[in-house]
């Protein structure tokens, strides 16, 4: 963590909120409600577990209301605390409204180490924490909707998803009380992935940006970036493996808890995630330097920094050490408003969370809608698409054959053009088009302003007029 001078979290998101509505032109009073958080519920509870009552402390935070439900993970951590909760509310709010889901901004959490309990027993505790919720209406699917964060995924959201039902056994749409389920379980295709997904998707947007990538100092795409990974949970794992498979990366360090790993030749991530998995961290790690205050890693030399872990990482101690031209905040919150003005002044391009990982609220937002339709995605067009492209190639082979000329489709063609978009087809290609409608926005104000905003600032102009706009609809 940072130097005791910085802001906590949650006066960093007041910050970097109140530098873009000094920027606007909002009445008086609204600019007031959109930044404060409407209401936090503190549980606690207990539950017996090995012999004896153990007592936990659970948040589910309201931050704005202004479209229904509201949307948020909960997560599972020791350093759970009121004003951080607050905090993710609030970025949840701005995410939403960015990459236009429909919701407004929640988050929950438990204060629980989840490594120290065994499955029986971390299901017990959630579905306790989860019935609080629900008989309070802080889960329901009109209302508030989770989904997973950091400590939990699609085995708690099952649970969760199971004892809404329970509760609620007449309610049709229960299964989208929550989202991030697995696929057997009312999930959807592609949600596991898709805030790593959002984070590759992010990247090609920003380097599609010619000006944006000016900025940042760089002459050329995304091939053969130095990248440095702080965190291989679920978001730096995905983004990762995808940036160094699919995009020519490659992936030069990784943070762990237990140290850095560091190699000039790109590590394999498959490999260093299986290795986690197994020896529950990198220290022991076969291959690379290793660097046991892993955090000196995010100072080394390389192209784009991708922080993937907790808040606060990147603070005023160490921000003017980084070397990265680009960073892009995979977490929520890892760089805190004094490290963010270091950035600036240093000219670091800094991709922000509110964007860099609405991929896993646009996802949920696809799992939600596919939980009220209650029909998969494709499932009515998919043959129906099949056969009318088989028409297609058919009439061409066809004309081909009678006209002499003797053409062959390639047969990566013809497989390719004939399979009609499943769920997770369709899936990525709305994810895609999510973060590349909301980068042009964002984009829009970063280079059409003279004032020189950030691309955080330019985030927050964008988020904050869309709350506002919905506010003022409403007549508030
Ligand atoms: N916890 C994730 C986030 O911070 C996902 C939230 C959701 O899907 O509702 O964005």
């Amino acid at each position: 963590m940072g130097p005791a001078n910085e802001p906590s979290f949650r006066d960093s998101v007041d910050i970097m909120f109140n530098r873009a509505v000094a920027l606007m032109d909002l009445p008086p009073g609204l600019e007031e409600k959109i930044r404060v958080c409407n209401a936090t519920y503190t549980v606690r509870f207990g539950v017996r577990l090995r012999g004896q009552i153990q007592t936990f402390t659970g948040y589910r935070s309201v931050h704005s209301e202004h479209m229904e439900p509201v949307k948020g993970g909960i997560r599972f951590s020791m350093a759970v605390n009121q004003d951080e909760v607050e905090a993710l509310a609030a970025l949840m709010t701005y995410k939403c409204a960015l990459v236009e889901a429909p919701f407004g901004g929640s988050k929950g959490g438990l204060c629980v180490d989840p490594r120290e309990y065994d499955e029986n027993e971390l299901e017990m505790i959630t579905r306790r924490f989860a019935y609080e919720l629900i008989k309070r209406d802080m889960i329901n699917p009109a209302q508030n909707v989770p989904a997973p964060d950091m400590g939990t995924g699609e085995r708690e959201m099952a649970w969760i998803a199971d004892q809404y039902k329970r509760m609620n056994t007449t309610d049709i749409n229960g299964v989208a009380c929550v989202t991030g389920k697995p696929t057997h379980a009312g999930g959807i295709q592609g949600r596991t992935e898709a805030t790593g997904r959002g984070v590759q998707y992010a990247l090609h947007a920003f380097f599609r940006d010619k000006e944006g990538m000016k900025k940042a100092g760089f002459k050329s795409g995304l091939d053969g970036k130095r990248v440095i990974v702080q965190g291989l949970g679920n978001v730096g794992f995905h983004a990762a493996k995808f940036l160094s498979e699919e995009d020519g990366c490659k992936i030069i360090g990784i943070i762990e808890r237990d140290g850095g790993i560091y190699d000039e030749k790109g590590l394999d991530v498959e490999g260093v995630r299986e290795w986690i998995s197994k020896h529950d961290g990198v220290a022991t790690y076969p291959n690379g330097t290793h660097e046991t205050d892993g955090a000196k890693l995010l100072e080394a030399d390389c192209d784009i920094l991708i922080p993937a872990a907790l808040e606060g990482v990147i603070h005023k101690g160490n921000a003017a050490g980084v070397k990265a031209q680009l960073i892009i905040e995979a977490a929520n919150g890892p760089v805190t408003a004094g490290a963010d003005e270091i950035l600036r002044d240093k000219g670091v391009v800094i991709i922000p969370d509110m964007y860099a990982n609405a991929g896993g609220v646009t996802v949920s937002y696809f799992e939600w809608v596919k939980n009220l339709s209650h029909i998969r995605f494709g499932r009515m067009q998919r043959r129906q698409e099949e056969t009318r492209h088989q028409l297609v190639v058919d009439e061409l082979e066809r004309l081909s054959a009678d006209s002499g000329i003797g053409w062959q489709l390639s047969p990566n063609f013809k497989e390719k053009y004939l399979r009609g978009a499943g769920e997770l087809e369709l899936v990525r290609s709305g994810l895609d088009d999510t973060m590349q409608s909301a980068y042009q926005s964002m984009a829009t104000v970063w280079h059409g302003r003279d004032d020189n905003v950030d691309l955080r600032t330019a985030a927050y102009l964008v988020a904050i007029e869309k709350v506002a706009a919905s506010y003022r609809a409403k007549g508030l």
